[in-house]
């Protein structure tokens, strides 16, 4: 327990006393192996010269903010062990909730050959869930390094997902005519205004990557309107499209979706009571 304690008090010098304790844990549990059983048997007074080197390391990296998940080298996400490093952003989990969401919508239909795009697919948490959830699933980004870290997710757990290197704000409709339709196009793409970054905490905002996270202040629907473009040519007839989404724009969103013409829009708040995600189809031929 001492070890413990020792760094839950370090850690309480720059985190607040919950979450330096949770941290400390965390690093007990998921690096050294050691549950809260183990910390009460004293076995982390029985760390090698070697494991305490490491946790001098992951300690004062801690100390300068630095997400414990880009130190670990991985998190959980929809119950995949997901690597994560800087250049991608960390799975939170209200974008768990939005896979919750589709896979909820697809649980009677979801054939091997449901298609899915996920559009900025960063670590992959999103494309690697619905793979493994049965989707015929493809991935795209504009970060060389965020593919490759998919990628290498995707070889890790087994799934076969099609990556391939896009930008979103570059709507090249003839390099674009090629593609598949798919099912359903779903997206998490940057949305934090600039003037929303006074407000962050610095884990994340000296971290994680600027270009997943921003929006220029007077255009903070840029990604969805190309995505939404993009996805009235590349959605099937009866297709879905899903968004996170600042939750300050809820309302935004959905005129700009029903301005293009897309139907039965729903919001939906996300555990935390904020508005989060959004769904809409393209137009049936029949309506
Ligand atoms: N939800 C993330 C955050 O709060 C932002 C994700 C994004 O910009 N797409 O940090």
């Amino acid at each position: 327990m001492k070890l413990f304690r020792e760094l839950t008090q370090r850690l309480s010098i720059v985190y607040p006393t919950g979450e330096a304790k949770a941290l400390a844990r965390w690093v007990m549990e998921e690096h050294f192996g050691l549950s809260m059983t183990d910390l009460m048997m004293d076995k982390d007074n029985n760390l090698s010269s070697h494991q305490l080197q490491d946790l001098e390391n992951i300690t004062e990296r801690l100390l300068h903010k630095e997400p414990i998940q880009y130190i670990l080298g991985h998190t959980l996400f929809c119950g995949l062990d997901i690597e994560v490093r800087p250049g991608v952003l960390i799975p939170r989990p209200e974008t768990a909730e939005l896979v919750e969401w589709i896979c909820q919508d697809y649980e009677a239909e979801c054939r091997p050959d449901t298609r899915v795009l996920d559009m900025g697919t960063g670590s992959g948490c999103i494309a690697l869930s619905l793979a493994h959830r049965g989707f015929h699933t493809e991935a795209c980004d504009i970060s060389t390094d965020a593919l490759d870290i998919a990628e290498s997710n995707a070889k890790r757990l087994g799934l076969n997902i099609r990556f391939f290197q896009k930008d979103i704000l570059q709507d090249d409709a003839e390099s674009d005519q090629g593609f598949v339709q798919y099912d359903a196009i779903v997206s998490n793409p940057p949305y934090i205004c600039q003037h929303e970054a006074a407000e962050m905490e610095a884990n994340v905002l000296e971290h994680e990557p600027h270009l997943a996270l921003f929006v220029p202040d007077d255009d903070p629907l840029l990604f969805y309107r190309h995505i939404a473009q993009f996805a009235k040519s590349h959605l099937t007839s009866n297709g879905r499209l899903y968004f996170e989404i600042n939750r300050s724009y809820g309302q935004e969103i959905r005129e700009m979706l029903s301005n293009m013409g897309f139907c039965n829009i729903t919001l939906q708040d996300d555990q935390y009571g904020n508005t989060r995600m959004v769904r809409a189809t393209t137009t049936s031929p029949n309506n």
